[in-house]
């Protein structure tokens, strides 16, 4: 009898990984178009290419959310009870039921209602920042809101209907957690930025605006991420005005770049940036591919990787010990009486931006917490959208201490909210904190990191991800796996030491806090 449930369970979870191969397959068609259309596609193929996807994505979403992949999920739950819940066939039935549901508790009309919310909202938001006019753009943000209430509203939710949205993208996450791991970060960072505003011409950074050759910094980076341990025989770079990592799969996993003669930071660190998320998904166990779980534990997740390897290592005193010398040597005028010291003071320096993306590692987390409490009070009506703009720029002075010169500059910035997405921002800042949580754990284990970066020998921190992270894709929740890896959930306290230790030092404000 025993061999029967067997030999049953294996024939369904046969079938049930049929269809999830031929799912994978058409996302990740659909993943190489959209790759083609940020790099090589002329602008002539925007409206073939729309339907291209859109086609692909509805075949996909309609073989995924069939009837009869939800029978094979009741049945393999049956059978499959007792096994080990890291097991991968345990793993994948349990994480293809999660995305089962949510993807049938959405009605099929309020998805395509999203889906056109989306592409007419987009364009007039682009035409709206450009000339910094919200009211303009106010009406398709109302309806967003409106729309991310209805979604929240068909998952269900417990306590706030931005529980629901969370939960999406970063499964198992609640806004009160998230709430109480803000209220520490605004208590850390306020003072830190006040502290480093009072010595901000301790970091001169001029050295990094002084022109850089872009094909040389392009080979350079390459070259750099290679060192690290991206892995070119699957991967490659190209350039995008965006850039972002793509995986298509174990063997083929992308990473594009871009590249500013004046600013040398844009290149280098996007780049480690992005094949700190291309290892990851380069890492994951071929076992899991063509499945569910070939991806990574959530978006927060997949962001501790690219931190971890641009700000925690790329941004340490380390690395530029091992790399400054050949830098210098492939750009030796605009680094011309720029010692290694000043370099690394350079790629740290610190202040207040308006816009979210340029900003360093102290101010970064205060834009994502301006966020999730402004999106958290539209989603409850507690914010009505016609003043966003004021709360925006109010909040914006009191965590920054930067007044908000125009619309473009503050409410209008993001592309996130032409869209009906609601609850991405978070994960931003899950990312920070999870680097460094992680990072803990690993000095713990690897007692000598420092000089192995020092050294140029990223071997073992790349092994130790790939154990504790990589391998396992999306077969745990981002707090399951925190807890394999480091012993606790999500905590701030690992990332808030850390900056608090780097950045007092680099400004020197040791004495400032102790007055
Ligand atoms: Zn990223």
């Amino acid at each position: 009898m025993v061999g029967n449930t067997n030999a049953d369970s294996s024939g369904k979870l046969q079938q049930l990984r049929e269809i999830l191969a031929e799912v994978t397959d058409l996302n990740r068609a659909a993943m190489v178009l959209e790759w083609d259309q940020e790099t090589y596609m002329p602008p002539g193929g925007v409206q073939g290419r729309a339907e291209q996807l859109s086609t692909l994505l509805r075949l996909s979403h309609v073989k995924f959310t069939s009837d009869e992949v939800g029978r094979l999920l009741d049945d393999l739950e049956d059978e499959l009870a007792s096994a080990p819940f890291d097991s991968d066939e345990a793993s994948i039935v349990r994480v293809t039921r999660r995305d089962y549901d949510q993807a049938r508790k959405l009605p099929p009309d309020l998805v395509a209602e999203i889906a056109r919310a989306g592409s007419v909202a987009q364009p007039v938001w682009r035409k709206a920042r450009e000339d910094a006019d919200f009211a303009s753009f106010a009406p398709y943000l109302e309806k967003n809101v409106e729309l991310n209430r209805r979604i929240a509203d068909a998952l269900g939710y417990k306590d706030r209907p931005y529980d629901a949205l969370l939960d999406r993208s970063e499964p198992g996450m609640t806004s009160k957690e998230l709430a109480g791991i803000f209220a520490q970060l605004k208590d850390a960072i306020v003072p830190l930025v006040a502290g480093i505003a009072r010595h901000a011409d301790a970091i001169d950074d001029s050295a990094l605006h002084r022109g850089f050759d872009p094909d040389l910094q392009v080979a350079y980076a390459l070259d750099v991420v290679k060192h690290l341990g991206y892995d070119l025989e699957r991967g490659r770079q190209d350039i995008s005005t965006h850039p972002f990592s793509t995986g298509f799969g174990p063997g083929d996993v992308r990473i594009t770049t871009r590249v500013s003669r004046d600013f040398f930071n844009e290149c280098l660190f996007g780049s480690i940036h992005e094949s700190g998320h291309a290892m990851y998904n380069q890492g994951m166990a071929r076992e899991i591919d063509r499945t569910p779980l070939w991806d990574g534990a959530s978006p927060g997740v997949h962001e501790s990787q690219s931190r971890l390897w641009e700000n925690l290592v790329g941004r340490s005193r380390a690395f530029w010990r091992h790399f400054y010398p050949s830098l210098r040597s492939v750009f030796p005028d605009p680094l011309r009486g720029v010692e290694e010291e000043d370099f690394y003071r350079a790629v740290n320096k610190s202040h207040p931006t308006y816009i979210r993306v340029e900003a360093d590692e102290v101010t970064y987390n205060l834009h994502v917490l301006l966020r999730f409490e402004l999106e958290n009070e539209l989603l409850e009506g507690k914010l009505k959208v016609k003043d966003l703009p004021e709360a925006w720029n109010s909040r914006f002075k009191s965590y920054l201490g930067l007044d908000v010169p125009n619309d473009r500059d503050g409410a209008l910035q993001d592309i996130h909210w032409s869209f009906v997405s609601f609850g991405i921002f978070p994960g931003y800042t899950i990312g920070n904190l999870v680097s460094a949580q992680l990072m803990e754990k690993i000095r713990l284990d690897i007692p000598d990191l420092d000089a192995q970066i020092e050294r140029g020998q990223f071997a073992n921190l790349l092994g130790w991800l790939r154990k504790n992270v990589h391998r396992h894709g999306r077969k745990f929740t981002p707090n399951e796996l925190l807890e394999r890896a480091t012993g606790k959930p999500l905590t701030a306290a690992p990332w808030i030491a850390y900056v608090q230790q780097k950045f007092g030092a680099l400004y020197s404000l040791e004495a400032a806090r102790a007055g």
